[in-house]
């Protein structure tokens, strides 16, 4: 079974995804789980939870939070987590018994969201990391810190484009988080270099000549 664990939607500044446009996709492209993990909100999340059509189609209510060392994806949230800094977006997040992990770590491209902080009490406190993100360039070195140390690990699109959904994802048998948590999920992700020029250029695109034009 395959959950992509990192999709965006129009509540997110950088994405125009119509939250039925997701579905269609994500139902079309064969995910039985996403998760959505909008910046520093779950209305997206929750907005699509309720108007999944799909049966065969799981939600989870994610988001993905702006710290001072970069971001973190947060999974099974319940209430919005309003803090800012690491040490306290973790303590709501387990308040409200939330998986964490690090979104794509080693992302030297993304200046303002890179992880600038592997010390031990980061990764020692949050469950795992990114390991492979649809938009990642380096998501080699995810891979090899996954294998070296004992973390766990999510993988997921990174999708801003209802059609970049799927390009990464979790591969499991029958229950996401055990394997998720024992290590036993597998990771998938396809053609990353040509997505993630084709995507930012897209996402350029939108930015500066279409949205100008509303
Ligand atoms: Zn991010
Ligand atoms: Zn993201």
């Amino acid at each position: 079974m395959k959950a992509d664990l990192h999709v965006h939607t129009y509540y997110s500044s950088c994405s125009k995804a119509k939250i039925n446009d997701i579905l269609k996709s994500a139902q079309r492209k064969g995910m039985d789980v996403i998760a959505i993990t909008d910046h520093n909100t779950i209305r997206g999340a929750l907005e699509a939870k309720r108007v999944n059509p799909y049966t065969d189609l799981r939600i989870i209510i994610g988001v993905e939070k702006k710290c001072e060392y970069g971001e973190l994806l947060i999974y099974n949230v319940k209430k919005e987590i309003v803090s800012k800094k690491f040490a306290d977006i973790l303590k709501d997040a387990k308040k409200q018994n939330c998986f964490v992990f690090i979104a794509h770590p080693f992302d030297f491209f993304r200046f303002t969201t890179k992880w600038s902080n592997f010390e031990e009490n980061v990764l020692g406190s949050v469950d795992g990391i990114e390991v492979f993100n649809g938009r990642n360039a380096f998501n080699y070195k995810s891979k090899s810190l996954y294998e070296k140390s004992g973390l766990k690990g999510v993988a997921g699109s990174d999708s801003h484009f209802p059609e970049e959904i799927g390009n990464a994802y979790v591969e499991y048998k029958n229950d996401l988080w055990n394997e998720i948590l024992s290590r036993k999920a597998e990771f998938r992700i396809k053609n990353m270099f040509i997505n993630k020029i084709k995507y930012l250029l897209k996402s350029f695109f939108n930015k500066w000549f279409l949205r100008k034009k509303l």
